[in-house]
């Protein structure tokens, strides 16, 4: 089964946000746009079982610490 938590891509720069849904590369202001993740909407279908723990899970490269999470401090 194949579901997404793709939310938006956000600029950086200027906190544009853009339709996930549609292709784009850089932001109007010329910066590459960050993917937002919906992780409590996850975390709920985790909980619930109907996100299996030996699924598999594709993240894009967000920059906001979800591919390296050790990296973030919480
Ligand atoms: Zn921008």
């Amino acid at each position: 089964m194949t579901a997404t938590y793709l939310l938006d891509l956000e600029c950086p720069r200027c906190e544009t946000r853009y339709d996930a849904s549609r292709p784009r590369n850089l932001c109007a202001c010329g910066s590459p746009l960050l993917a937002r993740y919906d992780l409590a909407a996850a975390r709920a279908l985790r909980a619930s079982g109907w996100l299996g723990e030996d699924e598999e899970a594709v993240v894009l490269n967000t920059g906001t610490g979800l591919k390296y999470p050790d990296n973030v401090e919480t």
